[in-house]
């Protein structure tokens, strides 16, 4: 049965498109060091080979930049870059992708006596240029710092909303139409509820689902899953991505997810009703483990393993209301894990900790498991006296 979908405008993206209509696009992105042009390339086959329409790749410096030139010689598959906080590289890479991703709130962090708008001119004249695409990509952890002073305090969604949108009504006055928009957060009620409300204000912006730090499988797919069902069922949603904390030979999970999800939607089965019932939308909370798919960023290989061994050193706690976050990298590990109780994130031999906002230190990998089940065990004790 075709999904019904909201009438968004048509925007391509390479050989596919997304919006006005046309099939939902599933996407998925590389973990790999996008320099490393060997690497890069066989992920970006085995999630073309999964049936990802468009594949992502991270760039943070000129290496990788010219690794994307290789790498485009080399595959047909229609390309995404995430421009991560350097929007400047957009002119290196622009010739060898078909879309540019920026996030709103990344634009302070380099040149910031310039403002945001001329930033965004740039990068349209840029994406004009080079026949591209642009998403813009606001996600939670990262939101302008103007628009979360001025509504954070009424309503913790807005911010988000209001970047989107002030930024749609600038390319919109640029005269550059080919975008797309999407608003991530790591709780899928929230997914739901902006985008439903972007979508109520822009209705011919086609959206870009995704549930950001979703964390490992089954659980990160059952939480992605809980919010795209809502969405697609009401007809929001033109691409999406499942984002999911898998090592790189696994990275084909994200599509395929992608896929079961939107064939479950289309027969009517919705199997993510009973979490969005119990934990998005109920008063129903238990220890939550938020971790990033890792990217071009990551900073160790044992990134996964580390989320991995979180996950079962802490199952003991599992009917306490806790959030522990795990993320691959120092930048942007310290700011993604602020609303998390417990946040860990990688440097190249240790990891680093804090709870709530105040750092605990670098531990190795054999000394941080002992140390978190004692900052948990801490907070779990802290809770029962409480009660
Ligand atoms: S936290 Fe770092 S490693 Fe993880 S996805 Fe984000 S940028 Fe990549």
């Amino acid at each position: 049965m075709p999904l019904f979908r909201n009438p968004t405008r048509a925007v391509e993206i390479g050989s596919t498109t997304i919006g006005g209509g046309q099939p939902i696009v599933v996407q998925s992105m590389c973990a790999t060091k996008t320099a490393d042009v060997e690497a890069t390339l066989a992920q970006i086959e085995q999630l073309a080979a999964a049936g990802a329409d468009v594949v992502r790749v991270a760039v943070d410096h000129k290496a990788d930049c010219d690794a994307l030139r290789e790498i485009r010689q080399r595959t047909g598959a229609n390309l995404a870059v995430d421009l991560q906080e350097n929007y400047r590289l957009a002119a290196e890479v622009a010739p060898w992708v078909d879309k540019l991703r920026y996030n709103p709130g990344h634009l302070y962090h380099h040149e910031r006596e310039k403002p945001w708008r001329e930033k965004v001119r740039f990068l349209a004249d840029i994406a004009a240029a080079n026949d591209c695409a642009l998403r813009i990509g606001v996600n939670c952890g990262s939101v302008d710092p103007a628009q979360q002073e001025k509504f954070a305090a009424d309503d913790a969604l807005r911010p988000m909303l209001e970047s989107a949108l002030e930024h749609c009504a600038w390319l919109d006055q640029l005269g550059f139409t080919r975008y797309c928009v999407s608003l991530k957060d790591s709780d899928p009620a929230k997914v739901v509820e902006v985008n439903r409300r972007f979508a109520a204000a822009r209705p011919d912006v086609p959206l870009h689902l995704g549930v950001t730090e979703a964390g490992m499988p089954p659980e990160g797919v059952l939480k992605t899953r809980a919010a795209f069902e809502k969405l697609l069922a009401e007809g929001i949603g033109d691409t999406l991505r499942v984002s999911l904390t898998v090592p790189v030979a696994r990275k084909h999970e994200e599509v395929e997810a992608g896929r079961a999800i939107l064939a479950d939607v289309a027969a009517g089965r919705f199997s993510g009703d009973e979490y969005y019932r119990t934990f998005a939308e109920g008063s129903k909370k238990r220890l939550e483990i938020i971790s990033c798919p890792s990217c071009s960023r990551v900073e160790n290989d044992k990134f996964c393993e580390l989320a991995e061994r979180v996950r079962e050193a802490t199952r003991y706690a599992a009917d306490y209301p806790v959030t522990i976050a795990v993320m691959g990298c120092r930048v942007n590990g310290p700011g993604e894990t602020d609303k998390a109780d417990l946040g860990l994130w990688c440097g190249p031999n240790f990891v680093n900790l804090k709870r709530g906002g105040t750092p605990l230190g670098a531990f190795s990998f054999a000394e941080i498991i002992p140390r978190l089940k004692r900052e948990l065990d801490e907070i779990i004790a802290r809770s029962e006296k409480a009660r």
